[in-house]
């Protein structure tokens, strides 16, 4: 007998309710393009509507349905971030090269919001602002320091709120205050992500669902791709296959890990309840290692709760109640609440935890988007599509880089995640015990 408690009534993405995946109409292929793109995700579908509406040939591939990938499954937090603190970067690069990475987070979210708006894509998109709770409060001074030097340098509008005022933001008191920046929202990834196909259809990209490619070789100065629905001849050919980076990409796949995140969805929780543990119905997030993304569902009903996956393969249930616990923690009102979905997706972490624009062997990647995609891949991708064309000065980003570091001793396997993860357990309750020392 399963005596392992009940963890989601669903498997499948809340978001998928709304606006399921599936196959894009289909399309023969052509012999030859001027573009093969692999990955019909954000940033791949993004890359290829800026080169048709210039005017070149494109087909894009995808192994699956266009968008299940990580696409459709994300926490839907336009959030832009980058992993390396403001100090690591200065420290790791030089202060210039920490402020034009910040500014270039502005530019991207800017142009993800423009987009949504000019292409009249409705995916429930709202610029709530984001709350981060500080686990102590040397922590909170911290963060308080780092949100006003965010508004100096960029004008963004973030403050400090303390613990006292937190409730105002977020109905816990596990938090010793927080930080608020106003240029984050939320959106429905799916419904995102379904726009910019029908957007990309009918501009006139030729999407191949259900097709993965195999190969990529070099044939003089064009490719030979070949798919499982034949081969095709590109003069370029541009990778955006990010967490689901598979052998047709060896160069990629030595360097990006795909770590699951998984995310839960509660059942439909009463209007009060919601209004007290979201009052201003902001995103939510914090600084550890583990540590949670969470928000309300663009319809205000439900709390959805997102963190790392412990596991590489199978769909063990031990992540979802770990999750779980995660939320009871920091909502108790919530211990009895039921979970209507549960499900995983990967995201690519690369060694330096900063995305990536490169090229190898003729053949340019976008891609390490480190969980937050959702503004990068498609900023990426776009630029990727410039830097295609030749187009310098609209192209340039400071994720345009040597190729990001190999992981020693990895060829697509990440066996090491569980260990991993352990570690990070340990590092996070060693944080946690300083802060509220
Ligand atoms: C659970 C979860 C929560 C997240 N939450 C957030 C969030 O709140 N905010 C945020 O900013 N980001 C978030 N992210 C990250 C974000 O979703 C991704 O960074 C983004 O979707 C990446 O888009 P992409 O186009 O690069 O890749 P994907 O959407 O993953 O697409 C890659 C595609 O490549 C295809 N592919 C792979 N190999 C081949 C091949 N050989 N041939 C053809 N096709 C191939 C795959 O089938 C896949 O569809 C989250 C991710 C997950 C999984």
């Amino acid at each position: 007998m399963n005596t392992q408690p009940r963890s989601a009534e669903k498997t499948t993405p809340y978001w998928w309710e709304a606006a399921p995946v599936g196959p894009a109409p289909d399309q023969s292929l052509a012999s030859s393009v001027d573009v093969a793109i692999l990955g019909a995700g954000y940033a791949g579908l993004s890359a290829a509507l800026t080169l048709v509406r210039a005017g070149r040939s494109v087909a894009v591939f995808d192994a699956m349905n266009p968008g299940e990938g990580a696409s459709s499954r994300n926490g839907g937090i336009t959030s832009g971030g980058i992993r390396p603190s403001f100090a690591t970067l200065t420290r790791k690069f030089s202060e210039k090269t920490a402020l034009e990475i910040e500014a270039e987070g502005k530019r991207a979210r800017e142009f993800l919001y423009d987009f949504l708006q000019d292409e009249g894509i409705n995916c429930d998109f709202k610029l709530t602002g984001l709350f981060r709770g500080a686990l102590g409060y040397d922590q909170y001074d911290d963060m308080a320091r780092s949100a006003e030097g965010l508004a100096r340098r960029l004008g963004v509008e973030s403050y400090a709120v303390p613990h006292a005022e937190q409730r105002d933001y977020i109905g816990t008191d596990f938090y010793r205050g927080g930080v608020v920046r106003k240029d984050i929202g939320g959106l429905h990834p799916a419904k995102f992500h379904a726009g910019l196909l029908r957007v990309a259809l009918a501009a006139g990209v030729a999407v191949h669902s259900h097709t993965p490619v195999s190969t990529i070789a070099r044939d003089g100065a064009r490719f030979e791709v070949t798919s499982a629905a034949g081969k095709i001849t590109a003069q370029q050919v541009l990778v955006c296959t990010n967490g689901y980076t598979d052998s047709a990409a060896p160069f990629l796949r030595r360097r990006l890990v795909p770590v699951r995140s998984r995310i839960i969805v509660t059942e439909e929780l009463a209007p009060d309840l919601m209004a007290r543990l979201m009052p201003k119905g902001m995103m939510m997030g914090e600084n550890r290692q583990l540590g949670f993304y969470y928000r309300p569902t663009p319809d205000g009903t439900r709390v959805l709760l997102g963190g790392r996956d412990s596991s590489w393969v199978g769909d063990p249930v031990a992540p979802t109640l770990r999750l779980r616990d995660g939320l009871v923690e920091l909502f108790p009102e919530l211990k009895d609440v039921r979970l209507a979905h549960s499900w995983f997706g990967n995201v690519a972490m690369n060694r330096d935890m900063l995305p990536r624009l490169f090229e190898r062997d003729g053949v340019v990647y976008a891609s390490g988007f480190c969980g937050s995609g959702v503004v990068w891949a498609p900023w990426l991708g776009r630029n990727a599509a410039l830097r295609l064309m030749g187009d310098k000065s609209h192209g340039r980003t400071v994720f345009d880089f040597r190729p990001p570091a190999a992981v020693p001793f990895y060829n697509g396997t990440p066996w090491f995640i569980p260990a991993l993860i352990r570690g990070f357990g340990l590092q996070d309750r060693f944080a946690f015990w300083r802060a509220r020392r």
